[in-house]
């Protein structure tokens, strides 16, 4: 069982409501989100689900996102990286067993050079379609983020895993974001929350089947959202979204979560 989840804020992004919802009618507004990534207390492991954008990118030169720039405006400040999130709620980056990715984009995936200890969980069609991203979404990858992650770290599957071994973290696949994302269920305390990454951007756009402009396929998104859908339903979960703004249910590290 997990015993405390944290939702660590490692900074966010001015972007176009347009990537987020196409149909806005201020679609080309910007709008500024944040980068949340979770740190999960379990009894025997210390596990991140993301680990937000590399340590290069905070504090970096204005461009450091390269080709990316021209849709995302980094918000990011010293003390907004992952190590420095994690000593914020009394842990060290060192002590963190695992690492589960939603996916690899670079502000999911690019804290991994600050977490040296960690087995690396994906699905492997994400590693595959990040080693050769189509045009559309090259720009969102940065193989630095993963470059120093050796081969024996990784572990790729193909389809539902259960990180620990006890359902505690179950990894399953929400492909339509991109072909290899994974959405994560943790038991915690009771309770279940389902951790999302980019599977969905925004409870309401979900509900009512509207799609972001930035996607891989529609449909396999649409048929994600049915299976979270029915996960929540089922265990009745909460929902977390990576880059729905604060609410005021949400409680940020260094505050532990509860439901
Ligand atoms: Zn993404």
């Amino acid at each position: 069982m997990i015993r405390r989840l944290f939702v660590l804020c490692c900074g966010g992004e001015r972007t176009q409501r347009a990537l987020l919802d196409p149909w806005d009618t201020r679609a080309s507004d910007p709008l500024e989100i944040p980068y949340y990534c979770y740190l999960l207390e379990h009894q025997d492991a210390l596990v991140m689900v993301d680990c937000g954008p590399s340590p290069e990118l905070v504090g970096g030169p204005d461009g450091a996102l390269g080709a990316q720039s021209s849709l995302s405006e980094p918000l990011l400040s010293p003390g907004d990286d992952v190590a420095t999130r994690i000593s914020q709620v009394g842990f060290s980056a060192a002590e963190v067993t695992h690492v589960v990715l939603t996916h690899l984009h670079y502000d999911h995936c690019g804290g991994l050079g600050l977490l040296p200890g960690a087995e690396v969980h994906l699905q492997a069609a994400e590693r595959a379609f990040a080693g050769d991203p189509p045009s559309y979404q090259a720009a969102a990858y940065l193989p630095g983020d993963w470059a120093g992650v050796e081969p024996p770290r990784w572990r790729e599957a193909t389809g539902e895993v259960d990180v620990l071994g006890d359902g505690s973290i179950v990894a399953f696949p929400t492909p339509g974001h991109t072909p290899g994302h994974q959405s994560v269920q943790v038991d915690l305390a009771g309770e279940t929350v389902i951790l999302l990454g980019d599977a969905a951007y925004h409870p309401g756009a979900m509900a009512e089947r509207r799609l972001p402009g930035y996607l891989w396929s529609p449909d396999a998104l649409v048929g994600s959202w049915k299976q979270i859908e029915a996960r929540r339903d089922r265990h009745g979960a909460h929902l977390l979204f990576s880059h729905f703004p604060p609410t005021e249910e949400l409680v940020i590290a260094p505050e532990a979560w509860h439901p």
